[in-house]
């Protein structure tokens, strides 16, 4: 179906075309074969500009992931973790690592600091969230004048 309109996406604010009314599938990846590999989770939905029901869905999400990586981080911390993966410089692969590896602490101190990194990026994420769902207000999609889209 062509696309008449364009408007935001309410995850990512990419203006997209909206097929149907709807913002397009967007954000994923073709990786040499042709397959598409993730997607924005804010496709198949109304633009921004004519809800923010799905960015209140998402920064409730948000909320689930942020909970569970303090758990996780919690657990690192408090010491209760036996084994940690790494992914090994030279073939890439996960390698499984004991509290008797003697690369044990330099990889709990790398698990640490990811999970300290990612906490940190989804509660800016969701405090941006939370900012502009507060100033949604109802716009108009924008028409698309002369191209095809
Ligand atoms: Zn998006």
């Amino acid at each position: 179906m062509a696309a008449t309109h364009i408007g935001h996406c309410q995850i990512c604010l990419r203006v997209c075309k909206l097929p149907g009314g709807l913002v397009a599938r967007h954000g994923y990846r073709r990786p040499r074969w042709g397959h598409e590999v993730g997607h924005c989770l804010g496709g198949a939905c109304l633009p921004w500009e004519g809800s923010c029901e799905r960015a209140v869905w998402y920064l409730e999400r948000l909320s689930t992931y942020l909970a569970s990586d303090r758990v996780v981080l919690a657990k690192y911390e408090s010491g209760e973790v036996d084994t940690l993966y790494r992914k090994s410089r030279v073939t890439g692969q996960q390698m499984l690592i004991t509290k008797e590896d003697p690369t044990w602490e330099l990889t709990l101190r790398e698990t640490i600091r990811g999970v300290q990194y990612q906490i940190t990026d989804i509660d800016r994420a969701g405090k941006a969230l939370t900012v502009r769902i507060a100033a949604w207000k109802p716009g108009e999609p924008q028409v698309v004048h002369g191209i095809a889209v």
